[in-house]
């Protein structure tokens, strides 16, 4: 998939204009929120559980390291085979070298962002191995050529009519239908299809147990529980922060993860898998593949600040919560990963410099780090972001200030600071932003502040702040009526 986050203001325009995304937008997110609602309110103390899915992954984080290792020696221990993968083109490269050797010309696929981000698919597509992605809505996303639109559901936003003419065209849909029940019947048996010859499964992975080397997968359709047992290889795709010490944190993760994500207790299936099939067993890979992806987190994890952006575990619970995307949908963030979970690590992935809008487009509400079952201070990474990049910090290609741009911050922070200097800048400037007196000729002005000041005022600031007239009221016991200059 092509990285598009540079593009981010013209597909906001362009998402906003989209009616029926739109539509669904005022839909999905409340729903999901009041799901999330209930399934959290079966905990005893949420928030107790979420403090400790915090420490969980708090702890994961400080041991990084050290929990890798122990991971790789149970996983080889249990006869998996682990391959350490530096970048996107390495992995590729090493799944495409694994599935041309056993000459093998497609693969089904669960649900995997990692390999959204490292564009597994189309390498494999075009050297010659046909990926089939297996759950519903990334098979729809997949054969109209789109990225996830949402974590939870990557295709949510496509209209029931596209689908059906989707599949009728390219799953086998013999009769027009409308009918959800009908169109995911079709959508099955096409699949199924392809479970039976299967040689080999790639999925990626939710939690990885150092304690006992065993990979971990959630989901509700069931198709990962069959890419992962029909097919005679497994490939198992991490990126290194997946892993957590032990079993019981697993539990606990797993437990949040349901709840914030669809509201359920526990999703349909969880698949907990400790190295290939055993000599009693009856299903499963005869071959096992873990690769663990690095592809940039380990600069990330050498950033302090940076490295919180690790303990997400996608389950987007604020991006549900977010106005933001609330408003765009997942689209206009232009990769992978959308909404604030989005603008939390693609920075750090891409560079700044390639992802400015997506740190500055936020209200700072506060909204997604309240509901973060892991403890993501996102507002506070936005700023690190913020700060960063104008301080043209190469560590994470923060582009400098232009000394015009530099200059005009120096002046707005001694304005704001000082209000008599401020009252007197604004009744300089207020006749060029009248809109009835002067037409608006800031407004018209091409630049930063173009149609900014058509539906906004330039307020005047207070005499006093409040907490002076807080602290001078405690004084007299007598509060101090606002003075405010008046608009003209
Ligand atoms: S950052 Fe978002 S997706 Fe990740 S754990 Fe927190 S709420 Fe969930």
């Amino acid at each position: 998939m092509e990285i598009q986050t540079e593009q981010f203001t013209a597909a906001v325009k362009r998402e906003l204009q989209n009616s029926h995304s739109r539509a669904f937008l005022k839909l999905m997110p409340p729903v999901l929120n009041m799901k999330r609602d209930i399934g959290l309110s079966t905990f005893p103390d949420i928030d107790a559980a979420q403090a400790y899915g915090a420490a969980i992954r708090q702890e994961a984080m400080a041991r990084l390291p050290e929990l890798l290792e122990e991971f790789e020696k149970n996983a080889l221990a249990n006869g998996a085979k682990v391959f350490w993968a530096r970048d996107a083109k390495e992995a590729n490269a090493y799944i495409l070298h694994l599935a041309k050797e056993r000459e093998i010309k497609y693969v089904t696929k669960g649900k995997s962002m990692v390999t959204e981000e490292t564009g597994l698919n189309e390498v494999l597509h075009k050297n010659g191995v046909e990926p089939w992605e297996t759950d519903l809505g990334e098979f729809i996303a997949q054969q109209l050529h789109r990225p996830p639109f949402h974590i939870v559901g990557p295709a949510i936003n496509v209209p029931v009519e596209e689908v059906r003419d989707l599949f009728m065209a390219k799953a086998n849909l013999k009769e027009p239908t409308l009918d959800p029940v009908q169109l995911g019947y079709a959508a099955r048996l096409f699949l199924r299809d392809k479970f039976h010859h299967v040689q080999m499964g790639i999925t990626g992975v939710n939690i990885a147990v150092a304690a006992t080397g065993t990979i971990i997968n959630v989901e509700n359709e069931g198709n990962i529980r069959l890419t992962k047992s029909s097919p005679k290889i497994q490939v198992s795709v991490m990126s290194l922060e997946k892993v957590v010490p032990t079993i019981k944190d697993a539990l606990h993760l797993i437990r949040l993860l349901s709840r914030n994500c669809t509201g359920q207790k526990l999703t349909a299936y969880v698949s907990m898998d400790s190295g290939p099939k055993k000599k009693d067993e009856i299903d499963g890979p005869e071959e096992l593949f873990i690769v663990i992806i690095d592809n940039g987190r380990t600069k990330i994890y050498q950033d302090l600040k940076a490295r919180d952006a690790l303990r997400c575990i996608r389950c987007a619970a604020c991006l549900n919560i977010c106005p933001v995307y609330g408003q765009i949908g997942g689209y206009a963030y232009g990769w992978a990963y959308s909404g604030p979970m989005g603008q939390v690590l693609n920075p750090l992935l891409l560079g700044l410099d390639r992802t400015q809008d997506l740190y500055r487009t936020t209200t700072l509400c506060g909204a997604c780090k309240s509901v973060c079952p892991v403890g993501i201070n996102h507002p506070s990474m936005f700023l690190y972001y913020r700060a960063r990049d104008v301080l043209g910090d190469p560590y994470w290609r923060g582009k400098k200030r232009s000394g015009s741009e530099e200059r005009f911050f120096q002046a707005w922070g001694s304005a704001v600071t000082r209000a008599w200097l401020w009252n007197l800048g604004i009744r300089m400037v207020r006749p060029l932003i009248n809109k009835d007196a002067h037409e608006g000729v800031i407004s018209k002005m091409k630049g930063p502040f173009h149609g900014w000041f058509r539906t906004r005022d330039l307020p005047a600031m207070a005499e006093k702040t409040f907490h002076d007239r807080w602290k001078e009221m405690k004084k007299c016991n007598n509060p101090v009526p606002a003075k405010r200059y008046s608009k003209n």
